[in-house]
């Protein structure tokens, strides 16, 4: 999303540096750029961005002071990322985060000025179907909603010149004085999908047929809502019942939320104290009780620091190494790469060749190395991947 953004900003005419992990993707970004291709929430592509040859670097050494930084890493790095960033935050650097959940603010108002800081919420989505080369989804007319920390005057003009930067990009913008409603109707959204998917390792449409699942998102969003009310985020019923969820029923689909991508991964780290964590927090700040929201954030917490001695690769034979078929449809794969990439045994590789469809689509390259532990299946966008077990 950070890169997306960027691109949009570069080109709306902000002078964009992006900052990455990666030294391939800044090259990628540098030469030949970025390039987007977005979609409209009924899947009609509604517009192609670049190749936008954007500066990139891996940190920010040799770069002047910043008129603004925004930040677009997960919450659990939101610390680290302002300590790689503070060389070019100068007394004047607006700071901008539209990561997902809640606490980040938090996290930058330790070392930032209240008055600098801008926050809010995105309408959008994107996948990164190859180093620099970016598809995205558009939901609703607004896909940036931004505020401030202060509402003063100062902080609405650069707010708003913000948002131009991007409508010129190409992409809708809105600086609002109350964004906490926006930031809090996609939370809602967030605390029924992304940590409860991971536990039950069900992409969104999947879980959301599941009756005792859509029940258990009920309780979660009654609970959140009455932690919203006591902190005064005004919320629409109307609004969240007519518009926010139905359009987040639609949109859930057949991809597995960023939470759960980030458990099948075995991340140490996930957003869970800026999701359901966060109402389990804010519920005792507020004294509203929070069961359900906590006992989310305590499974999460659980699973994340007992990943290696869970039954379920050792239930599909992992350490004795029964056969698995491994089943790539090429009709499906665009050739992201993503399966060799979260392939721990290197089962699987691309085709050097391009198909007819312009991919390096992904291939078997040695499948009696797979031990079925299903990350492929489960990242895989395109949903192009089966694993069976031999009998
Ligand atoms: S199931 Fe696991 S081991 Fe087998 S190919 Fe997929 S990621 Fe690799
Ligand atoms: S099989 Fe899926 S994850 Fe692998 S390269 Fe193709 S589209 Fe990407």
């Amino acid at each position: 999303m950070g890169s997306m953004l960027g691109a949009y900003l570069q080109a709306g005419g902000a002078d964009v540096t992006l900052i990455v992990r990666r030294k391939e993707l800044a090259e990628a970004y540098s030469s030949p750029g970025i390039q987007i291709k977005s979609y409209a929430e009924d899947g009609q592509a509604a517009m192609e961005l670049g190749p936008i040859s954007m500066r990139a670097a891996t940190d920010v050494s040799g770069l002047d002071t910043q008129d603004a930084v925004l930040f677009m890493v997960k919450g659990p790095d939101t610390k680290d990322a302002l300590q790689g960033a503070m060389p070019v935050i100068g007394e004047q650097t607006k700071i901008i985060t539209l990561q997902n959940g809640i606490g980040n603010t938090d996290i930058l108002a330790e070392t930032i000025p209240e008055g600098n800081i801008y926050y809010g919420c995105l309408n959008m989505s994107s996948i990164m179907e190859k180093p620099g080369v970016l598809s995205g989804a558009l939901f609703g007319d607004v896909n940036v909603c931004l505020g401030s920390l202060v509402k003063g005057e100062e902080q609405k003009q650069f707010g708003e010149a913000f948002c131009e930067l991007l409508k010129s990009g190409g992409i809708g913008a809105e600086y609002m004085e109350n964004v906490d409603s926006e930031v809090w109707y996609k939370m809602l959204v967030n605390l029924t999908v992304n940590a409860p998917c991971g536990i039950v390792r069900l992409r969104g449409g999947e879980a959301g047929e599941n009756k005792e699942f859509f029940n258990m998102g009920v309780d979660i969003i009654q609970e959140a809502m009455a932690v919203a009310a006591k902190l005064g985020v005004p919320i629409d019923m109307n609004h969240l019942m007519g518009h926010v969820i139905p359009s987040a029923k639609k949109n859930s689909g057949l991809h597995y939320p960023s939470m759960a991508q980030d458990m099948m991964m075995k991340k140490a780290r996930t957003e869970i104290d800026f999701l359901n964590g966060a109402i389990e927090r804010l519920g005792k700040k507020t004294g509203v009780p929070t069961p359900v929201n906590t006992t989310i954030a305590r499974l999460v917490r659980t699973i994340e620091s007992n990943y290696d001695r869970q039954f379920f690769p050792k239930g599909t034979g992992a350490k004795s190494g029964p056969a698995f078929r491994l089943k790539i449809n090429d009709k499906f794969c665009k050739g992201c790469g993503y399966c060799v990439k979260y392939c721990a045994k290197n089962v699987i590789r691309l085709d050097e060749n391009i198909n007819v469809k312009g991919y390096h689509v992904a291939l078997v390259a040695d499948e009696s190395k797979c031990v079925g532990c299903l990350n492929c299946a489960h990242i895989c966008p395109e949903a192009a991947i089966t694993i069976s077990k031999e009998d």
